[in-house]
């Protein structure tokens, strides 16, 4: 028996939505044609179609369609915001403020820049995830051209005041740009009403394909110019070369139109959800800590350590849930997650938590059984665990002298 894990990992990636797919279908047959070809109707169709999708996404953040480039996805958003503002801007200033709890995506374009001789200012994170808006205040100096504040954290769902960062970067005629991969489709996002200029999104993580995305290029108010990553035949205003990929814009398009009109519903459902599990979880097992904010959180987003288990251990005993671990997802090292540090996690809770990600075909059984496996394996865990027992025992643990980490 085979059976596949239960899907809680929706922050790493989505599965397309099946509306998604039957738009697809047809721009791969019949409708192959170039966007860019002027002559025939084929180019025609395939251009009819990108209008329409540019359309669905740019209403998806209060943007209008000139405004959205598309690209390879947010990794290539991300790098385009940051590497063609870094570069457009360069005789205003070389320094840029970002945070350490943002994604790699926007982290190593950020280093990339400090090898290059730009200054970067790496902001932190308070213990629930959040930054501190009078020291981005501080930080911001006349060199400064640019702040890129992730919107949503990818591990630990917390939701960044975007609005008050892009208030104060208006007042300083700073640009702003925000890493919305997680909260686009999620929450309300109105590039107006939050004074961002520029922002990063992923049709893979709204139940849209793979390997595009967009980038929304603020055009009045500031009028804001890059200088592109990719050079070629000049599609997407110069800012990014290269063919359209039509069949993923299409799809990416409808996802965002799908998630324009069910946000509402699905986050209230998937909250409940997300309650009902951290209940269940907090009713049978102490010494579980809940990593991230308790009320500015993403709606399907529940990050839990559990203290006096062994991070690898926990995750080989629940292997019927596709989970992410705060250690593992950093690649092939057994560093804890570069964010939990960011939030002074202890060392010890870091390298035991789990981010259970909920979304759109989540059910409540598929809940059920997550609490109820999660359950199971770390009482089994403590059961063998002589610390726990000394816990259990009143035993100060502080006054345990260490040995090894
Ligand atoms: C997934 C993700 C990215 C990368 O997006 P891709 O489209 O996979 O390149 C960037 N930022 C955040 C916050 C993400 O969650």
């Amino acid at each position: 028996m085979n059976k596949k894990p239960i899907y809680l990992d929706y922050h790493a990636t989505t599965p397309l939505d099946p509306r998604v797919l039957e738009k697809m279908i047809p721009v791969f047959t019949e409708n192959f044609g170039n966007a860019g070809s002027r002559n025939h109707a084929f180019g025609w169709e395939a251009e009819k179609a990108v209008d329409h999708a540019r359309n669905q996404v740019a209403a998806l953040i209060g943007a209008s369609e000139k405004e959205i480039i598309f690209t390879s996805g947010a990794t290539e958003s991300d790098n385009l915001a940051i590497l063609g503002v870094a570069e457009m801007y360069k005789e205003k200033g070389r320094h840029i403020i970002t945070c350490v709890s943002e994604h790699k995506a926007v982290l190593d374009p950020c280093k990339h820049l400090e090898s290059l001789g730009y200054n970067v200012t790496w902001l932190g994170v308070d213990k629930q995830g959040l930054i501190n808006l009078e020291e981005l205040k501080a930080a911001i100096t006349d060199q400064t051209i640019l702040v890129s504040i992730m919107h949503a954290n990818n591990e630990v769902g917390t939701i960044n005041p975007v609005a008050e960062i892009g208030r104060i970067c208006k007042e300083r005629g700073v640009l702003f740009h925000t890493d919305a991969v997680q909260s686009v489709g999620r929450i309300p996002v109105d590039v107006e009403k939050m004074g961002i200029d520029l922002l990063s999104m992923s049709a893979h993580k709204i139940y849209g394909p793979k390997g595009i995305g967009a980038l929304y290029v603020r055009r009045r108010n500031p009028r804001v110019r890059l200088s592109p990553l990719v050079y070629g035949g000049g599609q997407e205003r110069g800012m990014r070369s290269g063919t359209l990929n039509v069949p993923g814009i299409v799809g990416f398009g409808e996802a965002c139109e799908l998630a324009q009109k069910e946000m509402a519903s699905e986050a209230e459902r998937l909250k409940g959800l997300r309650d009902k599990l951290w209940k269940l979880l907090s009713a049978e097992l102490d010494e579980i800590y809940l990593n991230g904010h308790p009320t500015e959180g993403l709606p399907g987003n529940l990050n839990v350590s559990f203290a006096y288990v062994e991070g690898e251990a926990l995750m080989m005993g629940i292997k019927n849930l596709a989970v992410s671990s705060g250690s593992a997802c950093t690649s092939a090292s057994l560093e804890p997650s570069h964010v939990l540090r960011a939030m002074d996690v202890r060392e010890d809770l870091a390298h035991t938590s789990i981010r259970f990600g909920l979304g759109r075909f989540t059910t409540e059984e598929d809940v059920l059984e997550a609490a109820r496996s999660t359950i199971r394996e770390v009482k089994r865990l403590r059961d063998m665990s002589p610390l726990y027992e000394m816990f259990k025992e009143g035993i100060d643990m502080n006054s345990v002298q260490w040995t090894g980490h």
